[in-house]
């Protein structure tokens, strides 16, 4: 049966009635009991309620009344709750908790009917790079089923790599969209801080975190940006502006790029991923844009800032997981303090912990300005500094990630090498802006390598027409 990749593709074969609703997700469930128990992308699937839903929206859909994403078939990450589902983050503390209400974006989708289609793995807590820290187990990559799907939405990313869906949605904290996309072949978005409410979003690291789309195109992401994006009153920090909206300009403008020289230099990136970056930043200037290199001095910084931060953050928000409201309480609990202490040692896995004690510590009185107070202060300085280079440029370019998709094992041992994998992804988080991965080539394995793309706060239109003049 065909494949679709886009949406734009199942509603013309839907208009001409060469395909209906209840034939594609039979299609996507065909597809996932085939490629989903060796790959593990997904660890629930909600077949019957997804049959059930595509009948009442093909009637819709017949009588001129289907919403804008009639035929958006969809996963959402572990961490994104949908009412009357588990949602678990991956993590053995929260297994079998069925959450009371959806995500604001959850709600959005549906509301113009999107079909979900189930849950996608992710890194436990959506801490991670690589999909190894589930309770689930590891993701594999459909590419090369050796190498990690990259991570914390690698179920995500997967599911949509190997057809189980047209489009999932995940979160980033520091790439975990972006990087697994990448490591994928996909478009992976992560919007300005603020532009999707966090509304039903598990907190990982609440300053930094955002739900956003991977899709085979960027179109489709721009049509799932308009629906989820835009003011809630429910999440504090939710923008009170839609800044994508209907009726994206299309980019024919020439624009000012920047790339920078210490990331085209940096040490741990493949010679592969460089030599992509390279044909990239041609490619746009043969495109009429003016790109030029520009230095970047806190590049160095991102990944201490970013963990000493979202360290911090995290210790503060998993506190509520403490086997008294939600998720495993022990056997050994007796009292309270061996309720919470027997029910955190063991629902939490080891890089749980890790950050949480790391967290703990940054924030701890007599570490508090050494460490916690710096760090705010940098980022302070990384968003002005990026503030003032997008005065002047409208975009910076550079890799996804330093690498294409590693060993699964390769560093899972070795947390520091797993962070440094995030270098070039946090600094959108850090500074709260959006940024995207559009597949761009692959190395001499063909495994896939992504260019990332970041805007100024609130340019979220701008970058997504962009990243479709250049990839469409
Ligand atoms: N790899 C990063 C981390 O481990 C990013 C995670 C994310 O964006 N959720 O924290």
């Amino acid at each position: 049966m065909k494949q679709y990749s886009s949406l734009k593709d199942i509603q013309s074969d839907l208009g001409a009635g060469l395909i209906t609703l209840p034939e594609l997700v039979s299609m996507y469930l065909k597809n996932i009991e085939t490629n989903n128990p060796k790959l593990n992308a997904l660890i629930e699937v909600y077949g019957e309620e997804a049959l059930e839903r595509a009948q009442q929206i093909q009637v819709k859909y017949n009588s001129g009344e289907a919403g804008k994403l009639a035929g958006m078939v969809v996963s959402i990450k572990d961490n994104i709750c949908f009412k009357g589902h588990q949602s678990s983050a991956s993590s053995s503390i929260l297994k079998g908790f069925e959450s009371l209400f959806s995500a604001t974006a959850i709600e959005r989708i549906l509301a113009e009917d999107a079909i979900i289609i189930g849950r996608s793995n992710c890194d436990e807590f959506a801490m991670g790079a690589s999909n190894e820290t589930s309770t689930y187990g590891p993701v594999l990559n459909a590419k090369n089923t050796l190498k990690v799907s990259g991570g914390s939405s690698g179920g995500a990313a997967v599911s949509v790599q190997a057809n189980m869906c047209l489009a999932a949605l995940g979160s980033d904290t520091g790439g975990s969209v972006r990087q697994p996309a990448s490591f994928c072949g996909l478009v992976g978005y992560k919007p300005t801080y603020g532009a999707v409410s966090r509304w039903g979003l598990i907190a990982y690291a609440s300053s930094f975190d955002i739900i956003g789309p991977i899709t085979h195109t960027v179109a489709d992401t721009t049509s799932i940006m308009e629906v989820i994006s835009g003011p809630d009153n429910y999440d504090a920090t939710a923008l009170n502006k839609k800044v994508v909206t209907g009726s994206t300009e299309s980019s024919t403008k020439k624009l000012k790029i920047a790339y920078f020289k210490e990331a085209i230099d940096s040490e741990g990136i493949e010679p592969a991923v460089k030599q992509q970056t390279l044909v990239f930043i041609d490619k746009l200037k043969q495109l009429g844009h003016e790109v030029k290199q520009v230095s970047f001095p806190y590049l160095d910084v991102l990944v201490p800032v970013y963990y000493t931060l979202t360290t911090a953050e995290a210790s503060s928000n998993l506190s509520r997981f403490a086997g008294m409201h939600y998720g495993k309480r022990s056997e050994l609990a007796k009292d309270l303090e061996t309720t919470v202490k027997f029910s955190r040692s063991e629902g939490f896995g080891a890089e749980v912990k890790r950050r949480i004690m790391t967290g703990t510590f940054v924030l701890s009185s007599g570490y508090y300005d050494a460490y916690y107070s710096k760090a705010q202060k940098v980022r302070r300085l990384v968003k002005n500094y990026t503030d003032s280079l997008l005065e002047e440029v409208d975009l910076i370019v550079s890799p996804t990630s330093p690498t294409v998709a590693f060993g699964i094992g390769e560093k899972a041992t070795n947390p520091l090498a797993m962070y440094l994998a995030d270098i070039f992804t946090v600094h959108a988080n850090i500074a709260g802006n959006p940024a995207i991965s559009i597949p761009f080539g692959e190395d001499e394995a063909g495994m896939p390598i992504g260019m990332q793309l970041m805007a100024s706060r609130c340019n979220d239109a701008l970058l997504l027409a962009f990243s479709e003049s250049i990839t469409a």
